[in-house]
């Protein structure tokens, strides 16, 4: 006998809907640290990614990033990044985690150069540092060569030596924040994508491959993606894919670890290219280091994630005459996105037109270390409706 249709399909009465105060859109290193201050404060919050975080796709993977309290990019940044700091002390005595290391760290610079971070990054980061307070040495060559002989500079350049910088580790950062967010009461749901948001009356409804959700407000932290959810964006970011290596070290590995080395960032003699690098962190795990670049750009799911033999070369060229320890053999090689504004700033705003959307991304290859810092403006921006810091608006960039 058939069934009468309305027998057969049993029909599910509709979830109820469930409206949270805030919704984070994406959480890589902004989004996870805007969804633990959020849940902090004890606001209804979800989190959305479209992956598994922390993950390898976007910009927050590579075991480390550096951090430094004198920014040769934007004086403004010392204070985010001493109150990132503190919170990821705070978060350290909470979860037990390692995820700060002040272990020092070495800018190298000189009038032959002829790589450029930002235009005058060492002369910035000194005066940034002055102004700011920061604890400092400047070193001439033979300083350098005499306190750490694993740098081989040449006669003209000089240091800048920070005893609080160091490095973080953004995947434990990450997972961090979820956990903590999670332990708050906020939801995390990974694996989906967004697809739209809406503006309504009362709020904010978001779309995702998987269902629709409302709040009163959203964070918008999609890092490289932002462009694809929001098109206006697509005229200001450039995302640009970069290569991370890890090289094993000959020799003498005691003197590359935490403690002998600092980090370093070298804007190198008679070389378009810079670099930078850190201690190696466990016995055999290599040296990490990366130059960047801001000639091509890419869209994000374009880029190629492998690493050419051809690139793995390049970087050997620039590791061999600048640090005789380290070896040719490279142990890994990765990827990772920058997304960049023309000035190399960052966009912490909200949405023109949509006033309940909240926009923190571009951090243009140094935004880790001051996410915490900015996920707690960021929560201040949803709940208590402050203001973002005025030198990140978009209305800057036309
Ligand atoms: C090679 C490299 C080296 C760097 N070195 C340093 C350094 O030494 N010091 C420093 O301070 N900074 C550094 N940075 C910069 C810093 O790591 C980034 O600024 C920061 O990690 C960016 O975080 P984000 O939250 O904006 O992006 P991401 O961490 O990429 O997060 C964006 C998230 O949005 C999700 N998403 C995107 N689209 C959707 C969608 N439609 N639906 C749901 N989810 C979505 C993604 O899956 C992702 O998880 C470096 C960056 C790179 C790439």
């Amino acid at each position: 006998m058939a069934s009468h249709p309305s027998c057969a399909v049993r029909r599910r009465a509709p979830p109820p809907e469930v409206t949270y105060d805030v919704i984070v859109l994406g959480l890589g290193a902004y989004g996870s640290a805007a969804l633990y201050q959020l849940a902090k404060r004890g606001a209804r919050v979800l989190g959305i990614d479209r992956f598994a975080p922390p993950h390898e796709m976007g910009s927050t993977h590579g075991e480390t990033r550096i951090t430094r309290l004198a920014n040769g990019e934007n004086a403004l940044f010392t204070g985010f990044v001493r109150r990132s700091h503190e919170i990821w002390r705070e978060i350290e005595a909470e979860t037990g985690e390692s995820l700060l290391t002040q272990c020092g760290g070495l800018v190298i610079s000189g009038a032959s150069k002829a790589s450029v971070h930002v235009e005058g990054f060492f002369e910035n980061t000194i005066a940034n540092a002055r102004a700011n307070g920061v604890a400092h040495e400047l070193l001439s060559a033979s300083d350098i060569r005499a306190r750490f002989p694993q740098f081989a500079v040449r006669d003209g350049e000089r240091g800048y030596f920070e005893p609080e910088m160091g490095f973080v580790r953004p995947e434990a950062c990450v997972r961090a924040q979820l956990g903590l967010a999670r332990g708050l009461g906020g939801e995390v749901r990974t694996g989906e994508r967004v697809t739209a948001i809406r503006s309504r009356a009362d709020g904010v409804e978001i779309v995702t491959d998987r269902g629709t959700y409302r709040a009163g407000k959203a964070v918008m932290t999609l890092g490289a993606w932002l462009p694809e959810l929001c098109p206006q964006f697509a005229p200001l970011l450039k995302v640009y894919r970069q290569v991370l290596t890890w090289f094993a070290v000959d020799g003498d590995e005691a003197a590359f670890r935490p403690g002998h080395l600092p980090i370093f960032i070298w804007e190198l003699p008679d070389s378009h290219d810079g670099i930078y690098g850190f201690p190696v962190l466990s016995p055999g795990g290599g040296l990490k280091v990366a130059t960047e670049q801001f000639i091509d750009d890419v869209a994000p799911d374009a880029a190629i994630r492998e690493v050419s033999a051809d690139e793995i070369d390049a970087m050997r060229r620039l590791v061999a005459p600048h640090l005789p320890g380290v070896g040719a053999l490279c142990l890994k090689a990765v990827t990772c996105l920058y997304t960049a504004t023309p000035d190399r700033q960052f966009v912490i705003d909200r949405l023109p037109g949509a006033e309940r959307v909240i926009v923190a991304s571009a951090c243009s290859g140094h935004g880790f270390k001051h996410s915490p810092a900015i996920g707690e403006i960021l929560a201040g921006m949803a709940l208590d409706d402050t203001d973002g810091p005025a030198p990140f608006r978009l209305g800057r960039l036309g």
